[in-house]
């Protein structure tokens, strides 16, 4: 595909040998605060929640591609524990884009540096999709803002101290409207609710989280009154490459399981592989695996290359996505009961399959932006 340079394969090797030494993750998923508290820990301990916070801010100061190449290992290594350390990374770039000087340097060190995790709160029971219909509310007062509303699903609500909220400035007024503020859960009138069970993603914690007149001073707000939206969709845009890196991981763990199941098991005196009915499916998804790789590297490197990207990031994103759940389903399919525990590894990628085409927008949303520019 591409040659990584002696830097990034550094980097893949440090995140395979941090992988190997954690092995331990996998087998803490168990869907509790506690577990998903040191599974962040174990991740910012290593940096990995903050790989594309500068250096000078304590951060490993990637570029894009080298992010992307050391989520995929540590997704390939450890499937779908890299939800918790992936939302921070997204909030740490809203709070770079949104903030200069001295704000910016002291909540990114203090995330990069302290191991702190950050979650952001966009999505309500009456806007999902359809984000211009926040109904979150923010009143001025003297010297800031008071912010009301009720959030749906946070990932890292129980154990952020950072939370990125989206509120409509001038009810009415839809995308134009949008704040955002970063404020800390500990203000009064901030509730955070009780953790989802959720065997999709039992290695991190999400849950609701609602704002009851949340006093939010003026440094709290995000860029410019009423950018909420520009700053949204930029780093919406620059996160889905890095979630469809994570997808490929998750689904190049997947095929090696399935392909060497089916060179390995024989029925009707074969191996599985020997039939095309297996072989050719496997073929397909070898091709689609390879587009989805080529399609996140090709948008993070227009990231980095400071090209337009926000087409490129949602048809990664959609790719990906997509061939992770189909292949995480032949792969229930080919390896039959041995699949069934719920513990086993093609279960729970599959699981979290299931999900990953709703994070950072769904299938049918990429499909729109991707419409939008044809
Ligand atoms: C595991 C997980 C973690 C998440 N973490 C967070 C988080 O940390 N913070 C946060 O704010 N949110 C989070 N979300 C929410 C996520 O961003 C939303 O689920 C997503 O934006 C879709 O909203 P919805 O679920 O309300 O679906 P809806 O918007 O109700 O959509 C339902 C279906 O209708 C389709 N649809 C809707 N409108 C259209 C249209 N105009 N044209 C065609 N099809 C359409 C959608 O594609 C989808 O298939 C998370 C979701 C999941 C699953």
């Amino acid at each position: 595909m591409f040659a990584m340079n002696d830097e990034q394969q550094a980097l893949v090797q440090t995140a395979t040998r941090f992988a190997e030494d954690r092995k331990d993750i996998l087998s803490a998923g168990g869907g509790t605060l506690e577990k998903a508290k040191d599974i962040y820990r174990a991740y910012a301990g290593a940096g990995y929640h903050a790989l594309l916070i500068p250096k000078e801010f304590h951060g490993q100061g990637l570029d894009y591609v080298s992010a992307g190449l050391v989520y995929e290992e540590l997704s390939y290594r450890l499937p779908g524990t890299l939800h918790g350390p992936v939302t921070t990374a997204h909030c740490a770039e809203m709070i770079r884009i949104g903030l200069e000087g001295d704000r910016q340097a002291s909540h990114l060190t203090a995330i990069a540096r302290d191991g702190l995790a950050a979650g952001f709160c966009l999505t309500e029971e009456g806007a999902g999709s359809d984000i211009a219909s926040i109904a979150t509310t923010v009143r001025k007062t003297d010297g800031g803002y008071l912010i009301s509303g009720k959030k749906s699903i946070v990932i890292n609500h129980a154990l952020a101290s950072y939370l990125i909220v989206f509120a409509a400035g001038s009810p009415g007024k839809g995308r134009g409207g949008l704040n955002a503020f970063l404020l800390s859960p500990d203000l009064p009138g901030v509730s955070i609710g009780k953790p989802y069970a959720s065997p999709e993603c039992s290695f991190s914690v999400m849950g609701p989280v609602s704002f009851d007149d949340v006093p939010a001073p003026e440094s709290s707000l995000l860029g410019e009154e009423g950018s909420g939206y520009f700053l949204l969709m930029e780093t919406l845009d620059r996160g889905r490459p890095l979630v469809a890196a994570c997808c490929v991981g998750s689904a190049r763990k997947v095929f090696d399981i399935v392909l060497r199941h089916a060179k390995d098991r024989s029925q009707f005196g074969k191996d599985l592989f020997s039939f095309q009915g297996v072989s050719f499916p496997l073929a397909e998804y070898a091709t689609r695996l390879q587009a989805s790789r080529l399609l996140a590297f090709d948008a993070l490197r227009r990231i980095d290359a400071k090209s337009s990207f926000s087409l490129e990031a949602s048809m990664a994103k959609l790719h990906a996505s997509d061939t992770l759940l189909d292949l995480a389903s032949f792969g229930m399919e080919t390896l039959g009961y041995r699949a069934a525990s719920e513990s086993h590894e093609i279960r729970r990628i599959h699981r979290e399959a299931l999900l990953m085409k709703s994070i950072d927008g769904t299938a049918n949303v990429q499909k729109m932006v991707i419409a939008s520019q044809l």
